[in-house]
């Protein structure tokens, strides 16, 4: 049958809006939740746009415009990263806000959902550009965050340096320091361990999880992984070490093929070296948008949104797609994924580790007290593991797949905060 969603033009299915959109629609349905509820989990409790006036180096003045979106405060504070890019819009950070709040409530950690954005092209500024136009963003929206308001990480084209300018013009502005007010920040400041890793690691663990279903092995499971960044190369280097066969490697401008498996410690000698992975020695090179397409067990798209879409789904060859980046498949494109059975670990679940470990990170800022690593893993993996089994059991009960399931229990749970709490009149 004819998904309603296929009437979408290529450029309407990859609207991250709408996208997030179908999903909840998808999980309300089921969960039969009221219309007004409905309303209220929908709409964005506050968004705020600044303008962002900053002196370039020759003397210019520009005027920059960034949003932080806050999705939903139900369950805690806002949390969710900021991104810098030239083409960010004021839709992209709504979704992703969404996509936040979606997130915490799956692995049912007490925090809302947020994002943020500042419209700027990062590769053109100089350091000092970036630390005045990120001191002067913070300080537009900084009656808005905060340890208990609203929590900001790091996201596309910001880092933990980033987070540290953050954290110091907050601290600067309150008169004490507040390491809690963003996550992801360098360890010197109150970073937690194992953050790095966080998110690729939770990948792993979900897959897992996920080959028990199938009875594989790790030694006999092969991986693509597309995107060889935080959470991909974290992804292949901890899955090597499992004894998973990473078998390719693709990347923007190259991809890489062993059927035997990849020395993945060889290869990021080698594109540290190179600055790319093509010409890597021990591999083949394959097409780049071949490689997806290839068959194996695991798909770890860890790269960028909207890569699986309606008119490439059909030729996936994975028996499982670990979701690691953010809406890397369309909602048309789940129909298709559905009709091939493949088992979907998505994106709300599986790259959840991240936002877990700063969950981590700022409790410990809290605290002032600060986990060894191994606390931080065995914690992780708790949360991870408990959640997959939370959600795929869901799924089953109810005869959903993963997606719909990950996402009806995180509705249910902002649901049921929102009516514990009353709505305040
Ligand atoms: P990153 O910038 O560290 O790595 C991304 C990698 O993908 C880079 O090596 C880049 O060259 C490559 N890439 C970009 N476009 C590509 C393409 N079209 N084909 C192949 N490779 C391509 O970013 P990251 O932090 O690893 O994030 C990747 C994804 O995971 C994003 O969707 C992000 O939102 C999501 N995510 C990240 C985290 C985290 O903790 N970093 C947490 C949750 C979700």
């Amino acid at each position: 049958m004819m998904p309603a969603t296929a009437l979408l033009s290529i450029e309407q299915e990859k609207n991250p809006w709408l996208a997030a959109e179908t999903r909840f629609d998808n999980a309300a349905r089921a969960l039969n939740l009221d219309d007004g509820v409905c309303k209220i989990l929908k709409a964005p409790a506050r968004e705020i746009t600044v303008n962002i006036p900053v002196q370039l180096d020759d003397g210019r003045l520009e005027v920059f415009t960034g949003y932080r979106v806050q999705h939903s405060i139900v369950r805690g504070p806002g949390k969710g990263g900021i991104r810098y890019a030239p083409d960010v819009t004021l839709d992209e950070v709504r979704a992703l806000a969404s996509w936040m709040t979606w997130k915490c409530a799956v692995v049912n950690i007490p925090f809302g959902g947020a994002k943020g954005g500042v419209i700027c092209n990062p590769t053109l500024m100089s350091d000092g550009e970036l630390e005045r136009l990120t001191r002067r963003y913070t300080a537009g929206i900084i009656e808005y965050i905060g340890p208990e308001r609203d929590v900001p990480a790091p996201d596309m084209n910001t880092n933990d340096r980033v987070m540290a300018w953050i954290m110091d013009t907050y601290s600067m502005h309150v008169g004490h320091t507040t390491t809690g007010v963003v996550t992801g920040k360098p360890m010197e400041l109150g970073g937690s361990r194992g953050r790095p890793e966080a998110t690729g690691r939770g990948c792993m663990l979900v897959t897992l999880e996920a080959l028990k279903r199938f009875g594989l092995k790790p030694e006999d499971t092969r991986v693509v992984i597309q995107g060889f960044g935080n959470v991909g190369g974290m992804a292949a280097k901890l899955m090597a070490a499992h004894g998973f066969k990473i078998v390719a490697i693709v990347e923007y401008d190259a991809a890489v093929y062993n059927r035997n498996g990849l020395d993945i410690k060889a290869l990021a000698l080698h594109r540290a070296e190179t600055g790319s992975i093509a010409g890597f020695p021990e591999a083949e090179a394959i097409d780049r948008k071949e490689a997806l397409f290839l068959e194996c067990d695991v798909l770890l798209p860890a790269a960028t949104e909207n890569v699986i879409t309606s008119e490439n789904a059909a030729r996936l060859r994975c028996r499982i797609l670990c979701e690691g980046a953010n809406g890397p498949t369309t909602a048309i494109a789940d129909e298709i994924l559905a009709d091939k059975k493949i088992f979907v670990i998505p994106d709300i679940l599986a790259n959840a580790g991240g936002v877990t470990v700063s969950y981590f990170e700022w409790v410990q800022d809290r605290q002032g007290f600060f986990w060894n690593e191994d606390l931080v893993n065995t914690r992780l993996e708790e949360i991870m593991v408990g959640s997959f089994a939370a959600v795929t059991a869901y799924g089953e009960k109810h005869r959903v797949d993963n997606r719909t399931a990950a996402y009806m229990v995180a509705l249910d749970r902002v649901a049921n905060a929102m009516k514990l709490r009353g709505i305040y009149a």
